[in-house]
């Protein structure tokens, strides 16, 4: 197969991507086995993928982000993350585990007094020695390298603006720009685009979608909106009441119905809602 020319192809097809993340038979429970926020999960996940997790509400979305960098021992199973088992991991080595794994947030979690360009240098600060006051305290290698950051996420031009004078999706960039300062080699993105409005949140995807295809970063990101997902998705899985209940690769096959059942409430049984209700209203 020859590539048509001045065509990108993000993933050479014939290479096998290494396995990044690896979950086995992850459990999860609170309040002393109440809640069981996740029940059995396994999947893997190669290298440069964007992995979309959808779910309601509840559903264990970020339960089961937080257990990829250690900010959740696992009740069973176990979580290989890069080569290492994050759930025996433990301080230095986990912080350590933490700067290859980046994190973006519903609330994008920057310094909203803080310039653009201050927030995206604090993305460097694990790679440095020591705190740092303002832009210039920092090497001038990495303030270009953030000037680049920013504006690969559009905005270049804000450099010096305080980040919380910028719109929400303007934020957000900005919160995925200091992640990718970080150099990771994961990012994991809890809801991003959850208070956004569509075509921002569409910006939003774009950026992480880019730092998939250009820099071979792979990505899991919960969302909650399905065309969002199918747009942007090399594969989604889907969790309802802490389970996998869809795994499958985003293209000709999968329909936006069968993603849909994802999102249908089931009844403590484990029937599905209407099914149920079908049965208690004796309407069969
Ligand atoms: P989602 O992100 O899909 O909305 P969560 O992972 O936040 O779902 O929650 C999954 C389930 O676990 C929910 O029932 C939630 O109430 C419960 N849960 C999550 N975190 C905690 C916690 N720290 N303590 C008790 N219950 C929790
Ligand atoms: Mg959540």
């Amino acid at each position: 197969m020859t590539d048509v020319e001045g065509a990108t192809r993000p993933i050479d097809i014939n290479t096998v991507a290494s396995t990044v993340v690896e979950v086995q038979g992850l459990v999860k429970t609170f309040d002393n086995g109440r809640v069981r926020a996740l029940d059995d999960v396994s999947f893997s996940v190669p290298e440069g993928q964007l992995c979309v997790i959808i779910g309601l509400s509840g559903s264990g979305k970020s339960t089961l982000l937080r257990h990829l960098n250690g900010l959740h021992e696992p009740t069973a199973g176990s979580v290989t993350v890069l080569g290492q088992r994050v759930d025996q991991l433990k301080g230095a080595e986990l912080r350590a585990l933490r700067t290859k794994v980046g994190f973006v947030f519903q609330q994008f979690n920057i310094v909203g007094r803080l310039s653009c360009l201050e927030n995206v240098l604090s993305g460097a600060l694990g790679r440095l020695r020591g705190p740092r006051m303002g832009a210039l305290s920092y090497p001038k290698n990495l303030r270009q390298e953030a000037l680049a950051q920013l504006e690969r996420v559009g905005l270049g031009d804000r450099a010096f603006q305080r980040t919380d004078t910028l719109s929400g999706g303007q934020q957000q960039r900005v919160a995925i720009a200091r992640t990718l300062m970080q150099k990771p080699k994961i990012v994991l993105a809890d809801e991003p685009v959850a208070s956004l409005d569509p075509e921002i949140s569409g910006q939003v995807m774009d950026v992480l979608f880019q730092a998939c295809v250009e820099d071979q970063i792979t990505v899991l990101c919960s969302l909650h909106q399905v065309d969002l997902a199918m747009g942007w998705a090399s594969r989604l899985i889907g969790l309802q009441d802490g389970k996998v209940v869809l795994d499958s690769p985003v293209g000709e096959g999968l329909t936006q119905e069968r993603v849909m059942e994802v999102y249908q409430r089931l009844d403590p049984e484990g029937r599905k809602v209407s099914e149920y209700a079908t049965s208690v209203l004796d309407l069969t």
